[in-house]
């Protein structure tokens, strides 16, 4: 079965090691499992002061403006 749901890129919590993807029947939602942050937070996110780079990441935790 070949199913497509929809996800809005996610920002930070996409290279983030606290992001769970919760799939719902038409979306999938970004859930953070840091307790220091809202459950369901605010996407695309561009800044996070939790934030963890999963361990292939090495990209900036903070991109420069521009
Ligand atoms: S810690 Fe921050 S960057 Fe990581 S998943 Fe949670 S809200 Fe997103």
């Amino acid at each position: 079965m070949t199913e497509r749901r929809r996800r809005m890129p996610a920002g930070l919590c996409d290279r983030c090691v606290s992001q769970r993807l919760v799939p719902t029947r038409n979306s999938v939602f970004t859930l953070c499992e840091d307790p220091r942050m809202p459950r369901y937070p605010a996407v695309p996110m561009v800044r996070c002061p939790a934030f963890v780079p999963r361990e292939a990441d090495t990209g900036p935790a903070d991109p420069a403006p521009g």
